[in-house]
């Protein structure tokens, strides 16, 4: 078993958010879907938005989307960040997942290369055996 980094700041999962992070260790990306209409959510929680039904199921959404906007981080916000500046925070429209909008880093692209448009796929970063991160990098279609 290994552990996590030092520094690391890393996602607490609770009963609403446990299983898109086992997801995440599984490589998959799980969002919510309800079963009473069929809209798609995400951040998860226990009922839909649109129609209030608790009946949830959990669907892999596969990992690709494009970037619907973005940022570009030049100070750290908190120390374990201080090495890894500057860095472009994305929120990505996901392609099987109408409504759907994830928020990650993007890696693999230099930050003045990020478009708004601009096809991604998710990336898997396995910190630990407990702690699966997600981030975006450019896809060429
Ligand atoms: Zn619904």
């Amino acid at each position: 078993m290994t552990t996590t980094p030092p520094g690391y700041v890393v996602p607490a999962p609770n009963a609403d958010t446990r299983e898109f992070w086992e997801g995440c260790k599984a490589h998959q990306f799980r969002v919510q879907r309800c079963q009473n209409c069929g809209t798609f959510r995400h951040y998860p929680r226990p009922a839909c938005h649109q129609c209030a039904s608790f009946d949830t199921e959990w669907v892999d959404i596969g990992g690709g989307g494009v970037v619907y906007s973005f940022t570009i981080a030049r100070h750290p916000f908190h120390p374990a960040f201080r090495d890894k500046t500057p860095y472009a925070i994305l929120v990505v429209e996901m392609d099987d997942a109408p409504g759907v909008r994830m928020a990650s880093n993007m890696v693999d692209c230099p930050v003045d290369d990020v478009r708004i448009g601009m096809p991604v796929e998710v990336v898997w970063e396995d910190l630990s055996d407990e702690v699966t991160l997600y981030k975006f990098r450019p896809l060429n279609r």
